[in-house]
């Protein structure tokens, strides 16, 4: 496996010289476009990492799972889907525009901003710092790393300079999806993006996932079964923004993606899958990344489909 990893690696990272680093939120565009790492474990708890995988990255969208299960515990399946809808888009992922034209008006599903932002203003908790603690809390457990924490300068930045979100949530709440102080809303939203993992933490969370919400060797259950079913069903059909279908084709595996370079990928009882590439498509998701998951699936046969 560590050798196949490298041959990947070293096949893909010429890629990493086409498209872009994200610039919209200012601090993301430091990032240097030639990182490259992947980090895969198994069910038995074997590591293989190659490339850039001690540096820390934001989640961005990759939070917008752990807090769609934060979420579902806390308000139960029809508490989050009288919000937020189930239905894949084919629109940008911060795009505006089915918020008024929908019947009923809601955001079509919790993996585009308008849906996470939603999803997010139904965690439960006193404050901002309570309510942070909480996601903090999960992605901790999920990932077996107590010290994960938020990066105080992209959490800036995008708060600066976040308007499209935040006019999506003043939006939201002119039409009762969003209740409640929408400022806390948005800066817990702009928190949970700007949490810092590595891709060993990814690949964690994402075995977790594969293991439908069991920590694999202690056999604890981290997170309710039918809650990783919704979240892992939406991986496939919304976890690569409007890319999802040429993805699950490409691919074929449960994955999310962040503006950073992330990608989160799981195979069902195999593999938790952490990738990490911030040069990115017109989409916004990693150009070598899912180059990378692409051959990583043709050589282990891993789509699911
Ligand atoms: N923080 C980013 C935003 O809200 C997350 C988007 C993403 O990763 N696609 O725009």
């Amino acid at each position: 496996m560590q050798l196949m990893l490298q041959e990947i690696l070293e096949s893909c990272k010429h890629l990493t010289r086409k498209g872009q680093v994200a610039q919209y939120i200012p601090a993301l565009g430091d990032a240097r476009s030639d990182c490259l790492g992947i980090t895969v474990i198994d069910m038995n708890g074997h590591v293989f990492s190659v490339g850039d995988c001690q540096e820390k990255f934001t989640m961005q969208s990759v939070s917008k799972l752990i807090t769609l299960m934060l979420a579902l515990i806390d308000n139960g399946i029809d508490g989050v889907f009288s919000k937020v809808g189930m239905e894949p888009t084919g629109d940008p992922f911060n795009s505006i525009i089915k918020l008024e034209t929908l019947e009923p008006a809601k955001p079509l599903n919790p993996m585009i901003n308008a849906g996470a932002i939603a999803t997010t203003s139904l965690i439960k908790g006193s404050g901002t710092a309570e309510r942070l603690e909480r996601i903090l809390s999960l992605i901790r457990k999920l990932s077996k790393n107590p010290h994960i924490s938020y990066n105080e300068r992209v959490y800036l930045s995008e708060k600066e300079t976040g308007d499209r979100n935040r006019s999506l949530a003043y939006f939201m709440r002119g039409i009762d999806i969003v209740k409640g102080d929408v400022e806390e809303h948005l800066d817990l939203y702009f928190l949970q993006c700007a949490i810092e993992v590595t891709t060993r933490d990814l690949a964690n969370i994402a075995l977790c996932i594969a293991n439908m919400g069991k920590d694999p060797y202690t056999k604890e259950v981290v997170v309710p079964e039918h809650i990783v079913r919704i979240v892992k069903t939406f991986m496939v059909t919304c976890g690569m923004y409007d890319a999802s279908g040429e993805f699950a084709i490409r691919v074929g595996i449960p994955a999310k993606s962040g503006v950073s370079g992330v990608i989160m990928a799981c195979v069902p009882d195999r593999y938790g899958i952490g990738v990490v590439g911030p040069s990115l498509d017109d989409k916004g998701n990693s150009i070598a990344g899912i180059k990378v998951l692409e051959e990583l699936s043709k050589r282990l046969k891993l789509s699911i489909f």
